[in-house]
Protein backbone atom coordinates (compact mmCIF):
# COMPACT_ATOMS: atom_id res chain seq x y z
CA UNK A 1 0.00 0.00 0.00
CA UNK A 2 1.64 3.34 -0.95
CA UNK A 3 0.90 5.86 2.68
CA UNK A 4 0.46 9.50 2.48
CA UNK A 5 4.67 10.10 2.60
CA UNK A 6 4.93 8.37 -0.95
CA UNK A 7 2.22 10.48 -2.63
CA UNK A 8 0.62 14.17 -1.61
CA UNK A 9 3.91 14.90 0.93
CA UNK A 10 6.31 14.87 -2.45
CA UNK A 11 5.93 18.52 -1.91
CA UNK A 12 5.59 20.76 0.51
CA UNK A 13 1.77 20.95 2.33
CA UNK A 14 0.69 24.43 3.12
CA UNK A 15 0.08 25.90 6.57
CA UNK A 16 2.23 22.92 7.23
CA UNK A 17 5.47 22.83 9.52
CA UNK A 18 7.96 20.24 8.75
CA UNK A 19 10.50 19.29 10.96
CA UNK A 20 13.81 18.19 8.61
CA UNK A 21 16.86 15.80 9.52
CA UNK A 22 19.76 16.71 7.42
CA UNK A 23 23.36 14.68 7.19
CA UNK A 24 25.63 14.92 10.15
CA UNK A 25 28.53 14.48 7.87
CA UNK A 26 27.90 12.60 4.52
CA UNK A 27 25.53 14.80 2.10
CA UNK A 28 24.48 11.52 0.90
CA UNK A 29 22.30 10.82 3.54
CA UNK A 30 19.90 13.40 3.03
CA UNK A 31 16.93 11.47 2.14
CA UNK A 32 15.42 12.25 -1.70
CA UNK A 33 12.19 13.39 0.92
CA UNK A 34 13.68 15.36 2.91
CA UNK A 35 15.02 17.24 -0.37
CA UNK A 36 12.05 17.41 -1.92
CA UNK A 37 10.14 19.02 1.25
CA UNK A 38 13.39 21.35 1.40
CA UNK A 39 12.74 22.31 -2.26
CA UNK A 40 9.46 23.24 -2.04
CA UNK A 41 8.55 24.41 1.22
CA UNK A 42 7.93 28.46 1.33
CA UNK A 43 10.54 29.25 4.10
CA UNK A 44 13.44 27.32 6.25
CA UNK A 45 14.33 28.34 9.41
CA UNK A 46 17.74 27.80 9.38
CA UNK A 47 20.29 27.74 12.41
CA UNK A 48 23.40 29.15 10.05
CA UNK A 49 22.96 30.07 6.33
CA UNK A 50 25.86 29.26 5.30
CA UNK A 51 25.91 25.60 6.42
CA UNK A 52 22.13 24.83 5.57
CA UNK A 53 22.59 26.43 1.93
CA UNK A 54 25.27 23.54 0.84
CA UNK A 55 22.46 21.42 0.32
CA UNK A 56 21.18 23.15 -2.46
CA UNK A 57 23.48 21.27 -4.34
CA UNK A 58 21.12 18.13 -3.52
CA UNK A 59 17.81 19.64 -3.96
CA UNK A 60 18.60 21.89 -6.90
CA UNK A 61 17.28 25.20 -5.17
CA UNK A 62 16.01 26.61 -1.73
CA UNK A 63 13.50 28.98 -1.15
CA UNK A 64 14.19 31.89 1.91
CA UNK A 65 16.02 31.08 4.59
CA UNK A 66 14.95 32.79 8.52
CA UNK A 67 17.92 32.19 11.02
CA UNK A 68 16.68 30.24 14.09
CA UNK A 69 18.96 29.74 16.78
CA UNK A 70 19.40 29.78 20.57
CA UNK A 71 19.20 33.82 20.53
CA UNK A 72 16.97 34.35 17.81
CA UNK A 73 14.38 31.66 18.66
CA UNK A 74 12.37 33.36 21.49
CA UNK A 75 11.49 36.64 19.49
CA UNK A 76 11.00 34.93 15.75
CA UNK A 77 8.38 32.29 17.04
CA UNK A 78 5.39 34.06 16.87
CA UNK A 79 5.86 35.28 13.52
CA UNK A 80 7.16 32.14 11.91
CA UNK A 81 3.71 30.46 13.38
CA UNK A 82 1.70 33.86 12.14
CA UNK A 83 3.00 32.80 8.80
CA UNK A 84 1.91 29.32 8.93
CA UNK A 85 -1.31 30.15 10.38
CA UNK A 86 -1.41 32.08 7.37
CA UNK A 87 -1.24 28.58 5.01
CA UNK A 88 2.60 29.18 4.66
CA UNK A 89 4.70 26.18 4.38
CA UNK A 90 7.97 26.61 6.60
CA UNK A 91 11.04 23.60 7.45
CA UNK A 92 12.67 23.76 9.79
CA UNK A 93 16.25 21.91 10.11
CA UNK A 94 19.41 22.42 12.12
CA UNK A 95 23.17 22.96 11.12
CA UNK A 96 23.23 18.98 11.29
CA UNK A 97 21.07 15.83 12.63
CA UNK A 98 17.32 16.26 13.76
CA UNK A 99 16.04 19.39 15.06
CA UNK A 100 15.72 19.75 18.38
CA UNK A 101 17.64 16.83 19.86
CA UNK A 102 20.39 19.22 21.65
CA UNK A 103 19.59 21.64 19.13
CA UNK A 104 17.10 24.69 18.90
CA UNK A 105 13.55 24.63 17.70
CA UNK A 106 11.09 23.70 20.39
CA UNK A 107 10.06 26.43 21.08
CA UNK A 108 8.75 26.77 17.06
CA UNK A 109 7.06 23.21 17.18
CA UNK A 110 5.15 24.17 20.81
CA UNK A 111 3.78 27.19 19.43
CA UNK A 112 3.04 25.58 15.93
CA UNK A 113 1.07 22.89 17.95
CA UNK A 114 -0.81 25.39 20.43
CA UNK A 115 -1.38 27.52 17.37
CA UNK A 116 -3.55 24.12 15.79
CA UNK A 117 -0.33 23.79 12.72
CA UNK A 118 0.20 20.79 11.42
CA UNK A 119 3.55 19.34 12.20
CA UNK A 120 5.13 16.45 10.70
CA UNK A 121 8.59 15.03 11.07
CA UNK A 122 10.69 13.93 8.00
CA UNK A 123 13.09 11.67 9.92
CA UNK A 124 16.82 11.17 9.29
CA UNK A 125 19.75 11.60 10.73
CA UNK A 126 20.53 11.61 14.07
CA UNK A 127 23.87 11.10 15.58
CA UNK A 128 22.99 9.67 19.04
CA UNK A 129 20.72 7.27 17.19
CA UNK A 130 23.98 6.23 14.82
CA UNK A 131 26.12 5.61 17.56
CA UNK A 132 23.99 3.47 19.21
CA UNK A 133 22.65 1.28 16.38
CA UNK A 134 26.64 0.90 15.62
CA UNK A 135 27.56 0.72 19.55
CA UNK A 136 27.09 -3.03 20.29
CA UNK A 137 25.42 -1.50 23.75
CA UNK A 138 21.73 -2.90 24.76
CA UNK A 139 19.42 -0.72 22.96
CA UNK A 140 16.49 -2.22 24.54
CA UNK A 141 16.13 0.79 26.88
CA UNK A 142 18.33 4.35 26.67
CA UNK A 143 18.72 7.57 28.17
CA UNK A 144 19.62 10.69 26.33
CA UNK A 145 22.00 13.12 28.25
CA UNK A 146 23.18 15.24 25.29
CA UNK A 147 25.93 17.29 26.22
CA UNK A 148 27.76 17.32 29.83
CA UNK A 149 28.59 20.23 31.67
CA UNK A 150 31.93 22.01 30.66
CA UNK A 151 33.05 22.83 34.31
CA UNK A 152 34.65 19.90 36.27
CA UNK A 153 32.78 19.70 39.41
CA UNK A 154 29.71 20.12 37.43
CA UNK A 155 30.36 17.80 34.89
CA UNK A 156 31.03 15.05 37.60
CA UNK A 157 28.02 16.08 40.03
CA UNK A 158 25.82 15.00 36.74
CA UNK A 159 27.69 11.79 36.46
CA UNK A 160 27.05 10.84 39.85
CA UNK A 161 23.60 11.85 39.56
CA UNK A 162 23.61 8.94 36.54
CA UNK A 163 26.01 6.55 38.22
CA UNK A 164 23.29 4.09 38.99
CA UNK A 165 20.64 3.85 35.81
CA UNK A 166 20.53 0.69 34.41
CA UNK A 167 19.59 1.66 30.99
CA UNK A 168 22.71 2.26 28.42
CA UNK A 169 23.47 6.11 28.51
CA UNK A 170 24.15 8.52 25.35
CA UNK A 171 26.31 11.61 25.49
CA UNK A 172 27.07 14.63 22.99
CA UNK A 173 30.92 16.32 22.90
CA UNK A 174 33.18 17.61 21.16
CA UNK A 175 36.16 15.51 20.93
CA UNK A 176 38.84 17.78 21.95
CA UNK A 177 36.75 17.28 25.22
CA UNK A 178 37.37 13.86 25.02
CA UNK A 179 40.17 13.16 27.19
CA UNK A 180 38.66 14.94 30.24
CA UNK A 181 34.78 13.41 29.53
CA UNK A 182 36.29 10.37 29.73
CA UNK A 183 38.48 10.34 32.39
CA UNK A 184 35.55 11.50 34.64
CA UNK A 185 33.07 8.57 33.58
CA UNK A 186 36.12 6.31 34.04
CA UNK A 187 36.75 7.42 37.74
CA UNK A 188 32.52 7.74 37.98
CA UNK A 189 31.24 4.85 36.68
CA UNK A 190 34.43 2.82 37.38
CA UNK A 191 37.29 1.58 34.93
CA UNK A 192 36.01 -1.16 33.62
CA UNK A 193 32.42 -0.04 32.53
CA UNK A 194 31.71 -0.90 29.11
CA UNK A 195 31.27 2.24 26.52
CA UNK A 196 31.40 3.11 22.76
CA UNK A 197 32.67 6.18 20.70
CA UNK A 198 31.47 7.07 17.88
CA UNK A 199 33.49 10.03 16.48
CA UNK A 200 32.71 11.68 12.89
CA UNK A 201 30.04 9.67 12.31
CA UNK A 202 29.46 9.16 8.17
CA UNK A 203 32.72 11.14 7.80
CA UNK A 204 36.06 9.72 5.97
CA UNK A 205 37.76 9.92 9.23
CA UNK A 206 35.25 8.09 11.26
CA UNK A 207 35.82 6.17 14.48
CA UNK A 208 33.65 3.55 16.25
CA UNK A 209 35.75 2.01 19.16
CA UNK A 210 34.07 -0.37 21.61
CA UNK A 211 35.70 -0.79 25.00
CA UNK A 212 36.07 -0.44 28.54
CA UNK A 213 36.03 3.64 29.90
CA UNK A 214 39.82 3.23 30.78
CA UNK A 215 40.80 1.43 27.88
CA UNK A 216 38.99 4.15 25.85
CA UNK A 217 40.83 7.38 27.46
CA UNK A 218 44.29 5.98 27.27
CA UNK A 219 43.52 5.30 23.26
CA UNK A 220 42.03 8.68 23.16
CA UNK A 221 44.57 10.52 24.93
CA UNK A 222 47.25 8.75 22.94
CA UNK A 223 46.33 9.57 19.60
CA UNK A 224 45.44 13.39 19.00
CA UNK A 225 43.37 12.91 15.36
CA UNK A 226 40.94 11.20 17.93
CA UNK A 227 40.45 14.57 19.92
CA UNK A 228 39.33 16.37 16.37
CA UNK A 229 35.51 16.61 15.37
CA UNK A 230 32.56 15.65 16.74
CA UNK A 231 31.95 12.70 19.40
CA UNK A 232 29.10 10.45 21.15
CA UNK A 233 30.06 8.22 24.11
CA UNK A 234 27.51 5.44 24.17
CA UNK A 235 27.94 4.22 28.00
CA UNK A 236 26.53 0.90 29.16
CA UNK A 237 24.10 1.07 31.87
CA UNK A 238 24.82 -0.23 35.43
CA UNK A 239 24.62 -3.48 36.05
CA UNK A 240 24.34 -3.37 40.23
CA UNK A 241 20.31 -4.65 41.42
CA UNK A 242 18.48 -1.52 42.83
CA UNK A 243 18.89 -1.93 47.14
CA UNK A 244 15.41 -3.39 48.15
CA UNK A 245 13.03 -0.80 49.43
CA UNK A 246 14.46 -0.84 53.64
CA UNK A 247 17.88 0.43 52.17
CA UNK A 248 16.04 2.93 49.91
CA UNK A 249 14.66 4.51 52.93
CA UNK A 250 17.53 4.77 54.70
CA UNK A 251 19.51 6.51 52.29
CA UNK A 252 16.22 8.86 52.33
CA UNK A 253 16.74 9.27 55.83
CA UNK A 254 20.32 9.81 55.97
CA UNK A 255 20.25 12.41 52.80
CA UNK A 256 17.65 14.38 54.61
CA UNK A 257 19.39 14.54 58.10
CA UNK A 258 23.21 14.74 57.65
CA UNK A 259 25.57 16.29 54.85
CA UNK A 260 26.48 14.44 52.04
CA UNK A 261 29.84 13.03 53.66
CA UNK A 262 29.00 12.11 56.60
CA UNK A 263 26.05 10.18 55.07
CA UNK A 264 28.10 8.37 52.94
CA UNK A 265 29.99 7.32 55.79
CA UNK A 266 27.24 6.01 58.21
CA UNK A 267 25.87 4.61 54.99
CA UNK A 268 28.95 2.23 54.15
CA UNK A 269 29.39 1.21 57.22
CA UNK A 270 25.87 -0.08 57.46
CA UNK A 271 26.22 -1.72 54.92
CA UNK A 272 28.45 -3.79 52.46
CA UNK A 273 28.65 -0.50 49.89
CA UNK A 274 32.05 1.54 49.33
CA UNK A 275 32.09 5.13 49.60
CA UNK A 276 32.31 6.02 46.25
CA UNK A 277 29.05 4.27 45.96
CA UNK A 278 27.36 5.11 49.21
CA UNK A 279 28.07 8.60 48.60
CA UNK A 280 26.90 8.42 44.61
CA UNK A 281 23.59 6.90 46.12
CA UNK A 282 22.88 10.03 48.96
CA UNK A 283 23.74 12.61 46.30
CA UNK A 284 20.88 10.61 43.61
CA UNK A 285 18.62 10.73 47.16
CA UNK A 286 19.12 14.57 48.15
CA UNK A 287 18.04 15.46 44.45
N1 LIG B 1 20.78 17.52 16.33
C1 LIG B 1 22.01 16.78 16.15
C2 LIG B 1 21.70 15.30 16.00
O1 LIG B 1 20.57 14.93 15.63
O2 LIG B 1 22.58 14.50 16.21
C3 LIG B 1 22.99 17.07 17.27
C4 LIG B 1 23.37 18.50 17.38
S1 LIG B 1 24.47 18.85 18.67
C5 LIG B 1 24.52 20.61 18.61
C6 LIG B 1 26.03 18.48 17.98
C7 LIG B 1 26.67 17.26 18.64
O3 LIG B 1 26.18 16.07 18.01
C8 LIG B 1 28.17 17.20 18.45
O4 LIG B 1 28.87 17.95 19.43
C9 LIG B 1 28.44 15.72 18.62
O5 LIG B 1 28.40 15.35 19.98
C10 LIG B 1 27.20 15.13 17.93
N2 LIG B 1 27.50 14.90 16.49
C11 LIG B 1 27.06 15.61 15.45
N3 LIG B 1 27.54 15.09 14.29
C12 LIG B 1 28.30 14.03 14.63
C13 LIG B 1 29.06 13.08 13.90
N4 LIG B 1 29.15 13.13 12.57
N5 LIG B 1 29.71 12.11 14.59
C14 LIG B 1 29.65 12.04 15.94
N6 LIG B 1 28.94 12.92 16.67
C15 LIG B 1 28.27 13.90 16.04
Amino acid sequence: MREKADTDSDVAQAGTLFVVATPIGNLDDLSPRAARILATVDLIAVEDTRVTRRLADITGRLPRMVVLNEHSEQARVAELVAGLVGGGSLALVSDAGTPLISDPGFRLVQAAHEAGVTVSPIPGPCAAIAALSAAGLPSDRFHFEGFLPARQAARQRRLQALVERSETLLFYAPARDLPVVLADMSEVFGPDRMATLGRELTKRHETVWRAGLADLAERVGADSDQQLGEAVLVVAGSEQVRPPIALDALIRALAAELPPSRAARVLANLTHLNRREAFALIESARQ
